[in-house]
């Protein structure tokens, strides 16, 4: 996997963040088993809890395209018109990717392309909920 690629996909995606009431812009990039990368912004609404991440539009786009398993998800955030920073995803984003990961998915927190927090969704949602529960 080329981490900075990834990253730097991430960042792209963040240009097209939609935020006009956080001014929070957020991109992803999200690698999937296939090779193909899956890109998301956030996508803000008046109403604010229609709005989406841009994890879970990277991730609901996949998905609806047939992508089931991750290697890693690229994630740039931060103040819009500003460099990004290291922002974990939220509660909710950890949630939705945790379904689709086997313990080895891999999260990229960056700043930028050179510098940026590598650590695992496990590592973030140790103990998640699952499909296990659900029996
Ligand atoms: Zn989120």
């Amino acid at each position: 996997m080329d981490e900075r690629a990834l990253i730097k996909q991430a960042i792209e995606a963040r240009t097209r963040a939609y935020c006009p009431y956080s001014g929070f812009a957020v991109g992803a990039a999200l690698l999937g088993e296939s090779g193909r990368v899956y890109l998301g912004c956030n996508v803000e609404n008046a109403s604010y809890p229609a709005t989406n991440c841009a994890e879970r539009t990277a991730l609901f786009h996949a998905v609806s395209q047939g992508e089931r398993q991750f290697i890693a998800l690229a994630l740039a955030a931060g103040k819009q018109g500003e460099a990004p920073s290291v922002v974990s995803p939220c509660g909710i984003c950890l949630q939705a990717l945790s379904e689709f990961d086997r313990g080895n998915m891999v999260l990229l927190l960056a700043a930028g392309p050179d510098d940026y927090h590598r650590i695992t969704l496990a590592q973030l949602l140790p103990h998640r909920f699952g499909s296990a529960q659900l029996k």
